[in-house]
């Protein structure tokens, strides 16, 4: 059934796209499978003779679509206005980012009614693992802590935490992440988006972060909380039991587990990393 599939991802370069190469390259449900990962140095997506182009080359049969401007809320609250693609209330710290990505669903039911094309959109909460963007200002919590909290231990200082501490997150692996789009791709035919995280009990503060990011770092400093700093949207639970209906038995990577793997890659990957 694999036989003559050309999965096209775009954004293969990023955080989601590295962890799906080395997740296909290790599954033998993907035997057959042919995948072109691309980044934003092979073509330019927000240009239509070049996107044609790109279709035209690699002839897909289906496509990832995870090219994608993103950051974290420090990014987002200071580029909203570079996040909005369409005009279009969501949490104001992100209204730009969170629109966008409200209209991708808008957009695939409408290619459905009206062509019959069966596009349709994952919702991961926050990604976190390998070849993220470890970028303090700019990057999410949790790649932000991990480099942070490695410049702390270098140079014996506190590591700092931005905000209360007390928001709350569900956080999924890149690589969990990366086996349930292969999933999504094999076997999901609902044009309707599905959440793809962990469960709500599963969701965890920002000092459960600070404190996991310690403990994997080996770090035994001072955590201290920056409250001139903002903290965001309190939380944003969501629900996984649409996946769970799917997928009973999906087993997620342990959080402390994950979160010591991220940050012995970052470790080893100190010069090259983003
Ligand atoms: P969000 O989940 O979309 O809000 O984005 P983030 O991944 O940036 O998480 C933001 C939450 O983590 C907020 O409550 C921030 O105050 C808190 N936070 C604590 N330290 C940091 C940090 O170093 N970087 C970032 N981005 N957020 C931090």
């Amino acid at each position: 059934m694999a036989e003559g599939f050309r999965v096209l991802v775009t954004g293969g370069s990023g955080l989601v796209g590295k962890a799906l190469e080395r997740a296909v390259s290790d599954s033998e449900k993907c035997e057959g499978f042919k995948w072109i990962f691309l980044s934003s140095k092979d073509a330019d997506l927000t240009s239509v003779e070049q996107t044609r182009l790109l279709f035209e080359k690699h002839k897909p049969t289906h496509v990832v679509h995870l090219a994608a401007m993103v950051g974290g809320l420090f990014r987002n609250l200071q580029y909203n206005l570079d996040f909005l693609i369409h005009n279009g209330p969501p949490h104001e710290s992100n209204f730009g980012y969170s629109y966008a990505k409200r209209l991708l669903d808008v957009q695939n039911r409408a290619y459905f009614r009206q062509h019959g094309r069966r596009f349709t959109s994952i919702i991961p909460t926050n990604v976190f693992g390998p070849d993220d963007n470890f970028n303090i200002e700019e990057g999410h919590v949790l790649p932000g802590l991990v480099h942070k909290a490695y410049i702390a231990k270098r140079d014996g200082s506190p590591l700092v935490v931005w905000g209360t501490g007390k928001p709350r997150r569900q956080f999924i692996y890149s690589m969990d992440l990366a086996r349930l789009i292969v999933w999504v791709l094999l076997k999901y035919e609902e044009v309707e988006p599905i959440i793809l995280s962990v469960g709500e009990e599963d969701e965890v503060s920002i000092k459960d972060v600070a404190e996991a990011v310690a403990a994997g770092m080996d770090f035994h400093g001072e955590i201290v909380f920056d409250v001139t700093k903002s903290d965001g949207q309190y939380k944003k639970t969501a629900s996984n039991a649409k996946l769970r209906k799917y997928l009973p038995d999906f087993s997620f990577t342990p959080f402390d587990q994950a979160v010591k793997e991220t940050c012995e890659w970052f470790v080893k990957n100190y010069s090259c990393a983003r």
